[in-house]
C-alpha cells in the first residue's frame, strides 16, 4: 500500500494528488503475440500435440462416460476431456445439456505509437489504464467502461447476473445489434457432421465502443501531461468471458465422468494461467490438488453461491510493475 508520496514516486507526473495506492512489485507483463507462441512451442517440446484451426464439434460418449471428441478433422479417442474454450465454453456445455452461466463483456482497447519518456509502471487510475509495450507504445483503455451485447444468453442467465448488473450499472452499457441474431443461430442443435459455430467464427472480434475510445487519450493527457499528443495506431474490442462471480470453474463434471471444465477466467486468465493449469492437471490426473478446488467447483454455478465480483482488474492483472491509485470519490 502506498501513501501520497509513494504514489508520486512510482508515477511521477500525475496531475492529481492520490492519497492512497496499491503497487504490485512482483507483477509481470507479457506481449500476448509473443507469449502464446512461446508457451505453445514449449508445450510441443514437452511432447504435447497442439492442433491449430481445428474445432472440436462434439464430445463422444460411450455408456454415459467420455470416450473422445469429434473434431472437424476427425475423431480423437480420449477417456478424459478438458473444456478450456474461453468464451465459447458455455455454448459447448449447452450441447451436452450442461448449464454454465458465462457471458461476454467487451473492453475497448487501443494501441499507441511509441512514446518517449512515458511511465514504465502500468497505471490504473480513474481515466488511465495503460501499460508500456515492447515496441515503446502503450496499450490503453478506459479501465472502467465495458459494453455487453444483448444476446439470447443474456436472458437465459439473467437471474445469475442480476446482482452484478446492478453493481456494475455505471461501468457497463448494453448494446442490442447483430450479435443477438448471430448467437441465436448458434443455438440450433447440430450434429458432429455439420460445421459448428466454432468453425463459423474462429476468432471473436467484437466492435469496440468508439465513444469510450475517443475519450481515453484526452483523459490520459489530463491525468499525465506526458501522454499529450498520443498517436493511436490500432483499436479493437477485447472479449472477456465472465462468470456471475468472476471466479473460474476448474472442476470435474459429475454428470459426465471424464469431462472437466477449466474456464470462466473472467479477465484474469493470463495471470492465473500457470496456477489454474496446474490445478486442472491435478484434477485430471487424480493427483492431490495444489490448492483446495472447492471454490472452483462446477456445481457452485447451480447452487448460485460465489464470491464478490471484483470489478475490472482485467486490464492490469499481469503488468509490471503495477500501480493502482484511488482518490476519494472513486
Ligand atoms: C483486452 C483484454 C485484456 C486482458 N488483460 C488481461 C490481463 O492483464 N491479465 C490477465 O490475467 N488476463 C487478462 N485478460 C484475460 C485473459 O486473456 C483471459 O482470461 C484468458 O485468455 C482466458 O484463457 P482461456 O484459455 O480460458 O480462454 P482463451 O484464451 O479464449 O482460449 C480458449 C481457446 O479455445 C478455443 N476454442 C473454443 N472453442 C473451441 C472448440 N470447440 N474447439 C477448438 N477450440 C476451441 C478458442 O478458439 C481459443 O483459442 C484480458 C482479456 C482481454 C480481452
Amino acid at each position: 500500500m502506498l501513501d501520497r508520496d509513494g504514489v508520486a514516486s512510482i508515477a511521477p507526473g500525475l496531475e492529481r494528488d492520490y492519497p492512497i495506492g496499491l503497487y504490485t512489485e512482483t507483477d509481470g507483463r507479457a506481449e500476448p503475440q509473443k507469449a502464446v507462441p512461446a508457451i505453445t512451442a514449449y508445450a510441443r517440446r514437452l511432447g504435447v500435440t497442439v492442433l491449430e484451426n481445428c474445432a472440436v464439434r462434439a464430445v463422444e460418449r460411450t455408456d454415459g462416460a467420455i470416450s473422445g471428441v469429434v473434431t472437424e478433422r476427425g475423431r480423437i479417442a480420449a477417456p478424459k476431456v478438458v473444456l478450456a474454450g474461453g468464451a465459447w465454453s458455455s455454448l459447448f456445455c449447452r450441447s451436452l445439456g450442461l448449464r454454465l452461466p458465462q457471458l461476454k463483456v467487451i473492453v475497448s482497447m487501443q494501441r499507441t505509437e511509441a512514446l518517449a519518456n512515458g511511465p514504465d509502471a502500468a497505471i490504473w487510475v480513474p481515466g488511465i489504464c495503460s501499460r508500456l509495450r515492447d515496441d515503446g507504445g502503450y496499450t490503453i483503455e478506459n479501465g472502467g467502461k465495458y459494453v455487453a451485447d444483448i444476446v439470447p444468453d443474456s436472458f437465459r442467465f439473467l437471474l445469475d447476473y442480476l446482482p452484478t448488473v446492478r453493481r456494475e450499472s455505471k461501468a457497463m452499457s448494453l448494446r442490442l445489434g447483430r450479435r443477438f441474431f448471430i448467437e441465436l443461430g448458434y443455438l440450433k442443435p447440430q450434429g458432429a457432421d455439420g460445421i459448428s459455430p466454432f468453425e463459423k467464427e474462429r476468432i471473436l472480434d467484437p466492435l469496440p465502443d468508439s465513444a469510450v475510445m475517443a475519450a481515453v487519450p484526452r483523459l490520459m493527457a489530463e491525468q499525465m501531461p506526458v501522454f499529450s499528443g498520443l498517436a493511436i495506431a490500432e483499436q479493437w474490442g477485447g472479449c472477456v468471458d465472465v462468470t456471475p462471480d468472476a471466479i473460474p470453474v476448474i472442476s470435474p463434471v459429475e454428470q459426465l465422468p471424464g469431462f472437466f471444465l477449466s474456464t470462466g477466467y473472467s479477465g484474469h486468465g493470463f495471470g492465473l494461467g500457470t496456477g489454474a493449469a496446474r490445478l486442472t492437471a491435478d484434477l485430471v490426473s487424480g493427483r492431490a490438488p495444489v490448492v483446495d478446488p472447492h471454490d472452483f467447483r462446477f456445481s457452485l454455478q447451480r447452487e448460485g453461491q460465489g464470491c464478490i465480483w471484483n470489478s475490472g482488474l482485467a486490464g492490469i492483472a499481469l503488468t509490471r510493475p503495477t500501480l493502482i491509485a484511488h482518490a476519494p470519490g472513486f
